[in-house]
């Protein structure tokens, strides 16, 4: 059963995104607040509001994310573009802008969760310092673990595969994303400056411009 948990503080969007939850058949409950959130046990994906009554939705993204590996997809109001960028930046794997409807919210649900099962291979990526878990998901510099959310893992993936090769801007939004992605590529920017950062040795991503980005040779 997949769990979805969703943080909202509208009842009766909250109410109608449960009740068509549960009727695609997934385990569904809602919250209203952010605090409530954290408490909860880890589900497989948050949806989350980013506007709150007690915690900056921007806030509860960051601290689900630091404790657990659950797919997050921001749910913003139209306007609030910076908070969603920020909230990319702090771990969040997709977002919606509402009002959306059920048939999105299920597809953009359904890109996340196979995005987190591909990892089924067992495989090990290496590529210089560079080590790459398919199964675990775990990913070291030098021997050092990286924490890389789901979105900056899949960006890795699709370097990592080919090691060398250059991949497409576009070529990493649909394999990161989904092919219905209509996002500003932007988006994919703040991932790729968050995965740099955290990788820690800036020239293991080489951008072409213009063109893409690969793996330096090592
Ligand atoms: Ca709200």
């Amino acid at each position: 059963m997949t769990h979805v948990l969703v943080v909202e503080d509208d009842p009766g969007i909250a109410t109608q995104l449960v009740r068509g939850l549960d009727r695609a058949g997934y385990t569904a409950e809602s919250v209203a607040y952010g605090a409530e959130a954290l408490q909860r046990p880890v589900p497989d994906v948050v949806l989350l509001d980013l506007g709150l009554p007690d915690i900056d939705g921007v806030d509860v993204c960051r601290r689900l994310r630091q404790q657990s590996q659950a797919a997050i997809i921001v749910v913003t109001a139209r306007g609030e573009e910076a908070d969603r960028v920020l909230a990319l930046d702090e771990g969040a794997d997709d977002y919606l802008v509402k009002p959306f409807g059920l048939a999105e919210l299920l597809a953009r649900i359904r890109a996340v969760l196979r995005r987190g099962q591909r990892a089924g291979t067992g495989e090990v990526l290496r590529h210089g310092p560079l080590t790459v878990d398919l199964r675990t998901r775990k990913v070291t510099v030098s021997g050092n673990d990286v924490a890389l959310t789901p979105k900056e893992f899949a960006i890795l993936e699709c370097l990592a595969t080919d090691p060398g090769r250059l991949v497409s801007r576009q070529e990493i939004i649909e394999r990161a994303w989904d092919e219905h992605w209509y996002g500003p590529t932007k988006v994919l920017d703040v991932h790729l400056a968050a995965l740099r950062r955290k990788l820690g040795d800036h020239t293991l991503i080489e951008t072409v411009y213009g063109h893409g980005f690969r793996l330096a040779d090592q």
